[in-house]
């Protein structure tokens, strides 16, 4: 019989808890950890479940038909030398989706309403009120409209901010700017306040906020980056911010993660430092549509949708 594993490089507590919802839910699959199942064992694996797993773990089950992450974001399995055969299914969640999109909306509100220049004003005993901008005068573009792009410019389209997006292939969004190409992004950069990363981590998007890029934002524009670390090129944006031409950045994902404790982010004023928080993956709402997309697959054959390997999300 087909066997599942579940590869992680989760604390051993965390590991349990995911072991014990995912056996809870599809009772009548054999679910093992890697440590569990011998050479020939590993064989009869046929699906693993995976949290951002070490892919030499993932490269001993050589039967694997699908992966299935409970993350959204899966570029260190796709940058790994896996069997392009095996099809890759990242996390899509409503959950997670609603909490990015609070999360969106939250630093937006930070930015709108002054908070940090407000924190640094408390720590020097500083009582000075600086002007307040509505929400319809402030310009919101998000980079990337798929799961959580949409769902943060539904939450932030309740506040009235004039919102954009930017993506690969052209949207048409009620009440959105929507912009697509290296033209379309200089259009959309020039006409922001705040701009708000949620693009995968691909080739193509390495890097894509660097000097050049964030330079076309407007003078005091502020940049919030909640999808991948290597969106954004630090050595620009600090450039930018050391100048003023950028007012603040809001990072909740790095290079590296956790961000090494000698890193100059943690002091810098015009940084907000978070610690990968703005959508954490939900146990419950996870495990329940894990557990759906393998009793679909057990009952049809048809697998959930997969990770298009050439565009890399
Ligand atoms: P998604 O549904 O795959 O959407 C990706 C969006 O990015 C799509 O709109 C896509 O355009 C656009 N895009 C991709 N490559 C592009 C390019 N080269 N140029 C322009 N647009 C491009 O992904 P998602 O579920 O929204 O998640 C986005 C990312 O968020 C994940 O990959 C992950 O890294 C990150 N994330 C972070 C956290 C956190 O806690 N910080 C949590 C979950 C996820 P098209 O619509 O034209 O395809």
């Amino acid at each position: 019989m087909s066997k599942i594993v579940f590869i992680s490089e989760l604390a051993s507590n965390e590991q349990q808890t995911w072991l014990a919802m995912l056996r809870a839910q599809l009772s009548n699959e054999d679910i093992f950890l890697p440590s569990e199942l011998t050479d020939e064992a590993a064989k009869a694996v046929d699906i693993a479940i995976v949290a951002n797993p070490d892919p030499a773990v993932v490269a001993r089950f050589p039967n694997l038909v699908w992966i299935q992450s409970l993350w959204a974001g899966v570029e260190r399995l796709l940058s790994a030398d896996l069997s392009p055969n095996i099809k890759l299914v990242r996390l899509i969640d409503p959950t997670l989706a609603q909490s990015m999109a609070e999360s969106v909306l939250t630093w937006t509100l930070y930015l709108q309403r002054n908070l940090p220049h407000y924190h640094l004003q408390q720590r020097q005993n500083q009582w000075r009120q600086l002007p307040n901008i509505n929400s319809k005068n402030i310009r919101v573009s998000v980079l990337g409209a798929g799961e959580l792009g949409l769902a943060s410019l539904s939450l932030l389209g309740k506040l009235d901010y004039q919102l954009s997006c930017w993506t690969r292939t052209l949207k048409n969004i009620d009440n959105v700017s929507c912009y697509s190409g290296e033209q379309g992004l200089s259009d959309m950069l020039a006409d922001t306040d705040i701009l708000i990363s949620l693009l995968p981590l691909t080739p193509s998007t390495q890097h894509l906020l660097n000097e050049d890029t964030l330079s076309q934002l407007p003078q005091g524009a502020n940049v919030i980056n909640f999808s991948r670390g290597g969106i954004v090129d630090t050595n620009g944006l600090l450039a930018l911010l050391d100048i003023e031409h950028l007012s603040h950045a809001v990072l909740d994902v790095f290079d590296i993660e956790p961000l090494p404790q000698e890193s100059e982010l943690w002091q810098h004023p015009k940084i907000t430092v978070l610690p990968h928080i703005s959508a954490p993956t939900n146990n419950d709402s996870a495990v329940l549509i894990v557990a759906d997309n393998i009793r679909h697959y057990r009952e049809s054959g048809i697998l959930p949708t997969v990770v298009d390997r050439k565009s890399g999300y």
